[in-house]
């Protein structure tokens, strides 16, 4: 039997001042209809989200999660959910997924529109999600090939145009979806963005981590890419073991000569890269493993 269950949430403002949440989400049928044809988020993909790992009950990096979807929500004018309450129903599903590795998603769109565009939205709307996770055992121990694919964009684009929301975690995801259809046309597993004027932004649905040397580097995520949790994490992790770290502006270069590179995420955690562009990486799996066995570990 495949464990799954969602809830519906009813949204509190954020200076709401209670600690008792009780009564404020509700199971529903993962299986049944639940949102209005009506709803943004179908219609425009007008919302943001977070996919939240859950480990043996525990779930991982919830405040850092939130954090970033009260930043999207910013990003985006929506209401800056009370954070409490969402952690709340965070902690609820969490606790009752099954021993393994399972993926919380917490999702919030602007709401119901009610008639034509310009008319009333009543809303947000809010609900969560929580599934077992894919195996990622192959990606973590075998590697992965990529291929670098330009994001159409300069690395100017998040400054000079906010409203592309860049750095929010937006429900609008069929572009990374797109790429990574194309990086498997290409024979590849996953995709790097690039910007038009060559440097590294992120996956589709990954950071980018490079070793240079004993340095440990990822693009600065200044709009416009999003801030990984996996990859805050990594760091703490790897400065603890000694390791130098370091925000930088990296050159598509700096990839193809990497001496390590790694796609970190959530769920799949620390995937080593063993191809980029058909040019093969050299990967590190005492390293990759022993990272992999920190990150499945609880984590706040
Ligand atoms: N970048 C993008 C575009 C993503 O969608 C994700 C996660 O889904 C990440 C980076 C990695 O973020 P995290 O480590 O918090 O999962």
């Amino acid at each position: 039997m495949t464990f799954r269950l969602a809830y519906l949430i009813d949204t509190l403002p954020a200076e709401d001042p209670r600690t008792d949440f009780a009564g404020t989400f509700a199971p529903i049928d993962p299986d049944a209809p639940a949102l209005s044809v009506s709803d943004l988020s179908s219609n425009r993909g007008d919302g943001i989200f977070e996919s939240i790992a859950v480990v043996d009950g525990h779930p991982q990096e919830t405040g850092p999660h939130l954090d970033r979807l009260a930043h999207s929500a910013r990003l985006t004018d929506l209401p800056v959910p009370n954070l409490a309450q969402l952690r709340a129903v965070v902690e609820h599903a969490a606790a009752q997924c099954p021993p393994g590795e399972y993926t919380v998603r917490l999702l919030m769109s602007r709401g119901v529109q009610h008639g034509g565009p310009g008319q009333g939205i009543h809303g947000p709307t809010a609900w969560l999600t929580a599934a077992q996770a894919p195996d990622s055992t192959a990606a973590r121990e075998r590697g992965i090939r990529v291929v670098t694919l330009d994001r159409g964009y300069d690395s100017g684009a998040a400054a000079r145009a906010p409203w592309l929301l860049l750095g929010a975690k937006t429900l609008s995801y069929a572009v990374n979806m797109a790429a990574l259809r194309e990086a498997k046309r290409r024979g590849a597993d996953d995709a790097v963005f690039v910007t038009s004027d060559g440097y590294v932004l992120e996956a589709p649905t990954a950071t980018v981590i490079i070793r240079r040397g004993d340095a440990f580097l990822t693009p600065e995520p200044t709009g416009g890419i999003l801030q990984g949790t996996t990859q805050l994490s990594a760091f703490d992790w790897l400065e603890e073991n000694g390791h130098p770290t370091g925000y930088e502006h990296v050159p598509v270069a700096a990839l193809h000569d990497a001496d390590a590179a790694w796609l970190v995420s959530s769920t799949r955690l620390a995937a080593p890269i063993t191809h980029v562009d058909g040019r093969e990486l050299p990967v590190d799996r005492d390293l990759t493993a022993a990272l992999n066995a920190y990150l499945l570990g609880p984590r706040d």
